[in-house]
């Protein structure tokens, strides 16, 4: 018996599918989800598409313990004509695998758990809603399974993928968002754990949330954990600045996670003509340049949202009020094109999406 085949088990009662636009965030999972195994000396093995069930695990596993997981998140968007589309998937394995390799679990193999992916996703086709906004959102991650309470990597693991339904990030339309920048917490500094999609990068940021919330911002923006200086991103998305005709973002630094939304959007200005500045921005420049009024756009970009406008930006009791609590011009036009590559209303001249036949 070959321990590499894909084994698929079919489910045998299909659950009823949610009403399009009314499905709160990761709360409701398809029929099926994909596993499979690591041993140390013997790799990844017994990948299988199962019914989707809970799991048992030792309270011993290493995963409940020391963290020693990953994860990383994409969508299939259902376009006009019915086809199902993923966009740079590729991106996200290749980034699983940057992830792991800094929690210390051993690779994937990019390319066969695509395959795998694309497997799960034709069997769970009828999933992908079609009304406008909506898609399938797609977690794959991997936890750390031997019964070991020893602080060590594990060698044990389990990759999954499960699926959910998501109704439309902004009903109604894309509304700025008011966001307090944080100077008491850091979510993440150079030399941690900031470039990796991993769980204790996102509950560490809880408490400077809820602090946030009860002042009346939708989220944070978070600085360099040394200097509370130096823009990094905002909630669990990158950040960009239209700043006097120029468009700039933080540099990858070590602390920022690599968007696979930041680098489509640096492409696509490029093609455009407009080029990106990747660099160190200091919070106290883009105050400055609020009171010289040369804000002109500040968004957030992300998979979840796409872009997600920023309104007002409010900083040791100073607020910025960014083009007038409106959507920017330039944000609305990338919206536009990388919503319209995703769900193929605009040609796919990047070679971004990929098909699910
Ligand atoms: C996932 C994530 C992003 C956005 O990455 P995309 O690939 O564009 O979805 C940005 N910041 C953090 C902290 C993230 O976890």
């Amino acid at each position: 018996m070959t321990t590499n085949e894909l084994e698929i088990v079919q489910s045998t009662s299909k659950k009823d599918k949610p009403s399009q636009d009314q499905v709160p965030f990761g709360t409701i999972f398809t029929d099926h989800m994909f596993t499979m195994e690591y041993e140390a000396g013997k790799g990844w093995f017994e990948p299988k598409i199962v019914p989707y069930a809970p799991l048992t695990l030792d309270p011993a596993a290493m995963i409940f313990h020391y963290g020693q997981t990953v994860f990383e998140g994409l969508k299939a968007y259902r376009t006009e004509e019915g086809r199902v589309l993923l966009f740079r998937p590729e991106k996200n394995f290749e980034r699983l695998n940057l992830s792991s390799e800094r929690l210390s679990i051993p690779p994937i193999d990019e390319n066969v758990v695509l395959e795998y992916l694309t497997k799960l996703i034709e069997l769970e086709k009828d999933w992908v809603p079609s009304t406008a906004g909506t898609s399938l959102y797609i977690r794959p991650f991997i936890i750390s399974t031997e019964a070991n309470l020893a602080v060590a990597p594990s060698k044990t693991y389990k990759f999954m993928i499960i699926m959910s339904p998501v109704g439309s990030y902004f009903t109604g339309g894309l509304k700025p968002v008011t966001i307090h920048v944080e100077d008491q917490f850091t979510r993440a500094v150079k030399g941690g754990t900031g470039m990796a999609k991993t769980a204790g990068n996102y509950s560490s940021g809880y408490q400077a949330q809820a602090n946030a919330k009860k002042l009346g911002n939708a989220d944070v923006l978070w600085l360099d954990g040394v200097e509370k200086k130096y823009i990094e991103e905002v909630g669990s998305m990158n950040i960009f600045f239209k700043i006097n005709g120029e468009v700039v973002t933080p540099a990858l630094n070590g602390s920022i996670l690599k968007g696979i939304t930041r680098m489509s959007i640096i492409e696509l200005l490029g093609t455009w003509g407009i080029e990106v500045n990747e660099k160190k921005i200091s919070i106290d420049e883009i105050y400055q340049a609020f009171q010289d009024g040369l804000i002109e756009e500040v968004f957030g970009t992300g998979t979840a949202a796409v872009i997600s406008p920023v309104g007002e930006l409010n900083w040791q009791g100073k607020k910025m009020i960014i083009n007038n609590h409106e959507i920017g011009e330039l944000s609305q036009k990338l919206y536009d094109t990388i919503t319209g590559i995703q769900t193929g209303k605009v040609e796919d001249t990047m070679g971004w999406t990929v098909e699910v036949k």
